[in-house]
């Protein structure tokens, strides 16, 4: 057999290059919080493989859905027939969505094509072709989906011509606003001075008129761009903009949805129902499902045949969807997040800043079990020694984001108090050894 490392070179040989990758472990099996690698080791998982194994790796309940779903039927093409799990899936879906009004449905295997998909849709119902999106998003890696990602010039570098008609925004990021530079107390996330639905007027009147956007897609917490929440009054304005121009409003619920941030959809904290909301990562534990829903009549404005894909709504990937949304109510998953978010926070705020040299500050962000933590001033690498020291000394998975110098924690929803406490002290203790 093999060594861990002859596999690891292996791998480095034979997969592409394209690929950056933050270690080279070599994953053999995984179950809760904890993966295990091919040669015994064993790592606490602060990534969830980028916020997908929500119920925690390999869920008993979501492995025996599959199991039992896979003795019965693999396939059923959407083109063909209608198929039990989707339609049972659909029954799990409809009450958690932010409104009842959004009841229909299209499935796809991966969060790009749900972009792609949605934005299909708002350019054909609106008969509008441009897109505004928002300065540090990430909506995938499809040339369509990637043309609307804006977080790093690498997803798009040598790529294009990208699709055209997409306008950006800054992103209403309170930390990085001179206001709030100048007076850290009293401009919060949560009491933003900030001028940023203005700016997007702006754009309406500077970049593309009303009468030819479509859409506006935006994360209701900006994912991949560093872990940030916008102002609490960001999108009531935001719905208001988009209803005064006959401009459809696109959630991309893709990391932050299905419960990550503490409620089941993250747009929910701000009381605003999206026309379109894009969903995938969490939806099934780890299998390849995604998903875009809106109101019936929206929906219905597609022409039949214009959407499809040989495998959407894949009938174990629904079976696996089903079991996790069941195990989100067995099981007060949701509950289980907000009590983790406020120990990981505290523990984060009262430890972390005595860590770091009087230069650097950190700035502790996020909502639920989505948080970033952003360190100011830290030399450039920072970050990327302290996820090396967390996985090389003290075998924790960390990820960080496209901003510089910020760490983003990522656990599963279903993550112990224990776990939380041994992760967090985990990655403080990385951080130290870095700051020394
Ligand atoms: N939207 C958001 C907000 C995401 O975080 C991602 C993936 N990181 C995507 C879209 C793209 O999803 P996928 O990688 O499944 O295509």
């Amino acid at each position: 057999a093999r060594s861990a490392q002859q596999l690891a070179e292996y791998g480095r040989r034979h997969v592409t290059h394209g690929i950056s990758r933050i270690s080279s472990l070599v994953i053999e099996r995984a179950s809760g919080s904890w993966v295990y690698t091919v040669d015994g080791k064993k790592y606490l998982d602060f990534t969830t493989g980028i916020g997908v194994v929500s119920t925690g790796h390999c869920h008993p309940k979501v492995v025996k859905a599959v199991q039992e779903q896979a003795a019965n039927l693999h396939h059923a093409q959407v083109n063909v027939a209608f198929h039990k799990p989707m339609l049972d899936l659909i029954g799990k879906l409809k009450p958690i969505m932010p409104s009842p009004e959004l009841d229909s449905f299209f499935f796809a295997n991966s969060g790009s094509e749900a972009v792609e998909a949605a934005i299909k849709v708002a350019r054909y119902a609106t008969k509008k072709q441009n897109v505004i999106v928002f300065q540090g998003s990430f909506h995938g890696r499809t040339i369509g989906a990637m043309s609307l990602t804006t977080s790093k010039t690498i997803y798009k570098t040598g790529f294009g011509p990208l699709m055209s008609g997409v306008h950006v925004a800054p992103f209403p990021y309170c930390l990085k606003c001179p206001a709030h530079y100048a007076a850290p107390d009293v401009y919060s996330i949560a009491n933003c001075c900030n001028n940023s639905i203005d700016q997007v007027e702006l754009v309406l009147k500077q970049q593309t008129a009303p009468q030819d956007t479509a859409a506006i897609l935006i994360e209701p917490v900006l994912g991949e761009g560093g872990y940030v929440p916008p102002p609490n009054d960001f999108f009531k304005k935001l719905r208001d903009l988009c209803d005064r121009n006959n401009i459809l409003l696109i959630a991309d619920e893709v990391q932050s949805g299905f419960g990550r941030t503490g409620k089941m959809f993250a747009i929910e904290h701000y009381g605003v129902v999206p026309d379109i909301q894009v969903m995938a990562k969490g939806i099934a534990s780890g299998f390849p499902l995604s998903a875009i829903v809106s109101k019936k009549e929206l929906m219905d404005l597609q022409l039949p045949g214009s959407m499809g894909g040989t495998y959407t709504g894949n009938a174990v990937a629904c079976a696996a969807a089903k079991a996790t949304i069941e195990v989100f109510e067995e099981e007060n998953i949701i509950d289980n997040v907000n009590e983790r978010s406020t120990q990981i926070f505290s523990l984060l705020k009262s430890k972390l800043p005595s860590l770091i040299p009087s230069s650097m500050s950190v700035d502790i962000r996020g909502l639920g079990l989505m948080i970033g933590i952003e360190f100011i001033n830290a030399p450039s690498g920072f970050v990327n020694a302290v996820m090396k020291e967390a996985l090389e000394k003290h075998q924790l998975l960390l990820l960080t984001t496209s901003i510089y110098e910020c760490i983003r924690l990522v656990p599963p929803l279903n993550i112990s108090a224990e776990e939380a406490e041994d992760g967090v002290n985990r990655f403080l203790k990385a951080v130290e050894s870095v700051a020394a």
